[in-house]
């Protein structure tokens, strides 16, 4: 069916997005807080903190948003302008190239309106100089003219909210980490809260989907709302071209295995990077550049898409040194584990 792996692990696995995503991301994504499922710590102080900005007339404090792909980061940012009742506009760290294609989205806002920055770890350097006084002081500074006349120009902006959304706070610049007021990390979701997202989504999409099958997808689902929202649409096409168009339990084991992801939910790179570990570098640890040559895995790839998930199940360990497997990882594929 699939030609090579990497076909595979685009279609499927892979949490970051692929074009078919977009259309229907945007039917799925909830729009209120009651809607958006898990995150309950996250959810709760966020509520708070807007309702308190909206009973002073306040913008909501600049908030930073963390977390593997797939997690909702673009979700939660459009739901907090919906509770703010505020408009919110989209637009990525890499879609911004030059100061004045933020200025101009800087200055087309609204009072208390939310500016969402994905991927704001990928901002150039002289887009983010000119972030800093807009996200502090609400203002714009320019030179003007050159030499002696040379004169600086500030511009005040309306109060406005930016949330930047990240998979790596670490790598943020501090002067711009620390201008936020408010940071959530988002977790990797349990399997019942993978679960009321697929009943949630086949019911917008009308598929049909028992229980079962809705658990067994969530089992498989690496704690990800984005992968169990693809995973449904396949499984449906399976059911309708090899059943009667129902999810059952038998369909999805059936679908599952045809697409070659296991009873944890790992798929053949996972597979690959931890027989990678185990049989190639004999359990010892290795770097994530090491392990990136070696599989041909991009390293960014296997840090914010593989690892997370990997790290939760407890089948690697990150040591100084680099990544370990562990006993669980072993067992999981039938290797024996010894412990030097
Ligand atoms: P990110 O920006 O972190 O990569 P997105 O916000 O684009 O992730 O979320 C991907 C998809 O997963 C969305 O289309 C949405 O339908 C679904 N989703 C994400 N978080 C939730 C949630 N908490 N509840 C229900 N669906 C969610």
């Amino acid at each position: 069916m699939f030609e090579n792996d990497e076909e595979f692990d685009e279609r499927f696995i892979s949490s970051s997005k692929i074009e078919e995503d977009e259309a229907v991301e945007n039917v799925l994504r909830p729009k209120t807080m009651a809607d958006y499922v898990g995150q309950k710590q996250v959810k709760d102080n966020l509520m708070v903190y807007i309702k308190a900005a909206k009973k002073r007339g306040e913008a909501l404090d600049h908030c930073l948003l963390y977390g593997p792909p797939g997690l909702g980061k673009t979700t939660l940012a459009s739901v907090i302008a919906n509770e703010l009742d505020v408009q919110i506009k989209i637009t990525s760290g890499p879609a911004i190239e030059k100061p004045s294609d933020l200025v101009a989205l800087l200055t087309n806002l609204n009072a208390n309106d939310v500016l969402f920055i994905d991927e704001i770890h990928r901002l150039n350097h002289n887009v983010e100089e000119i972030l800093y006084p807009a996200m502090e002081d609400f203002a714009l500074d320019f030179m003007i003219g050159k030499g002696p006349s040379a004169r600086s120009m500030r511009i005040n902006l309306p109060k406005f909210t930016l949330i930047g959304a990240t998979t790596k706070a670490g790598t943020l610049a501090s002067p711009l980490r620390d201008r936020f007021g408010v940071l959530c990390r988002l977790e990797l979701y349990s399997p019942e809260e993978l679960a009321t997202i697929a009943r949630r989504s086949a019911n917008i999409l009308n598929i049909n989907i028992d229980e079962a099958s809705a658990n067994e997808i969530a089992k498989r689902s690496r704690g990800t709302p984005r992968i169990i929202n693809r995973l449904l649409k396949r499984v449906r096409d399976f059911a309708e071209v090899l059943g009667s168009g129902e999810i059952t339990l038998d369909i999805t084991k059936l679908a599952l295995k045809k697409m070659d992801i296991d009873d944890l939910g790992l798929d053949l790179v996972d597979r690959r990077l931890l027989l990678t570990m185990i049989d190639k570098f004999h359990g010892k640890a290795v770097g994530l550049d090491t392990l990136s040559a070696a599989t041909g895995e991009e390293a960014g790839t296997i840090e914010d898409v593989y690892e997370p998930y990997l790290l939760q199940l407890g089948f690697i360990s990150r040591t100084p040194r680099g990544r370990i497997p562990l006993d669980p990882a072993y067992k999981h594929l039938g290797r024996i584990y010894t412990e030097e």
